[in-house]
């Protein structure tokens, strides 16, 4: 499956590549843009219909209504882009549903390292941490390294060391423990391979002052080694935003995601090419991620507010609101979200 639009079956020829009916740039600023926008993803995977039951579709369309709910509300009340990407990760950090704070996946030593990261298009400052351990929104404290430290990116006991210096809220190991990312572990554990695990949380939005920004923040693969990093928190691979040209979240194969730049690569297609949106991620994801061997997709913005998700995977749990619309949510590639 390639890429879903946002306003239905008409949207949906513009969003899957370059066709004669894409619009430019330009086309599609003349287009009614709204006050504000937001964008989120819960995670890419090979799930279909089968492997996930009508309760945990519900539930998982609950939990992305309530986040764009949460992000479109901060927008509403004149919050920048960057508030309302850390709230909506916020929220979905605190769900179990996720692989992103509560919820987070293993590493092979059976401990919790979380990643995120933040970037602010108005003036791309960015802050990212890696390796964090025993902090509730590990998205907070990326927006404490952007905003109150020298630095982009810190790792480890080092950014531990950041968090609790800014005040970040602790929380023990055991916050991070369930169920779900505990049984992963164990079928990993006797298979001793990586497994996939979806549920990396990200999310772009617009705000009334024309700014973009994106935030991601993930537990990273179950049963990864630990030091591991992948590429959620890496500026330029899962999280890109320049108010000159779009923001972007990604999820997936993390290894494949770096080695392709892929948030970055989208802008600089839009910037140096010319390509929208749709053109550049559907490039990115399908012609250079995917023809790697790497699968996953990306949450896209652009400059006006038009929302954009590319995939090559089965399933990527996805939804968008508009500041003249309602949520809209989808669980499956073949899903087309109606605003
Ligand atoms: N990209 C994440 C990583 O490789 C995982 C994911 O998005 O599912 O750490």
């Amino acid at each position: 499956m390639r890429c879903t639009s946002f306003f239905g079956l008409s949207l949906f020829l513009l969003a899957c590549g370059p066709t004669a009916e894409s619009p430019s740039p330009n086309e599609m600023e003349r287009g009614s843009a709204p006050n504000w926008s937001i964008a989120i993803h819960g995670g890419a995977g090979h799930f279909d219909t089968e492997r996930l039951s009508p309760e945990q579709q519900t539930a998982y369309r609950a939990s992305l209504t309530l986040a764009l709910n949460t992000g479109g509300a901060v927008l509403e009340a004149g919050g920048s882009a960057i508030d309302a990407v850390v709230a909506t990760i916020s929220i979905m950090e605190d769900d179990s549903l996720f692989n992103a704070g509560r919820g987070a996946v293993y590493t092979a030593t059976g401990a919790h390292e979380l990643d995120a990261s933040i970037m602010n298009g108005a003036d791309r400052n960015c802050g990212a941490i890696t390796g964090l351990q025993g902090f509730r929104h590990p998205i907070e404290v990326a927006r404490h390294v952007m905003e109150d430290s020298e630095h982009v990116f810190f790792s480890g006991h080092g950014a531990g060391e950041f968090a609790s210096a800014v005040g970040a809220e602790p929380a023990d190991a055991s916050w991070f423990d369930t169920k779900k990312a505990h049984d992963r572990y164990l079928k990993a554990l006797e298979r001793d391979t990586t497994r996939e695990k979806f549920g990396t949380v990200g999310c772009v939005a617009l705000d009334r002052e024309g700014h973009l920004a994106a935030g991601t923040s993930t537990g990273g693969m179950t049963y990864k080694r630990h030091g591991r990093i992948g590429d959620s928190p890496v500026i330029g691979a899962g999280t890109w935003a320049d108010d000159r040209t779009c923001a972007i979240s990604a999820t997936g194969w993390g290894e494949y995601f770096i080695r392709t730049a892929v948030a970055h690569d989208i802008h600089a297609r839009m910037l140096h090419g010319g390509e929208t949106l749709n053109e550049a991620a559907e490039r990115t994801i399908q012609d250079e991620m995917g023809a790697l061997g790497g699968d996953g997709g990306i949450v896209g913005m652009d400059r006006v507010g038009n929302p954009t998700f590319s995939m090559n995977t089965p399933g990527m749990f996805r939804g968008a609101l508009r500041s003249d619309g309602a949520p809209a949510v989808g669980l499956f590639a073949t899903d087309v979200l109606e605003p």
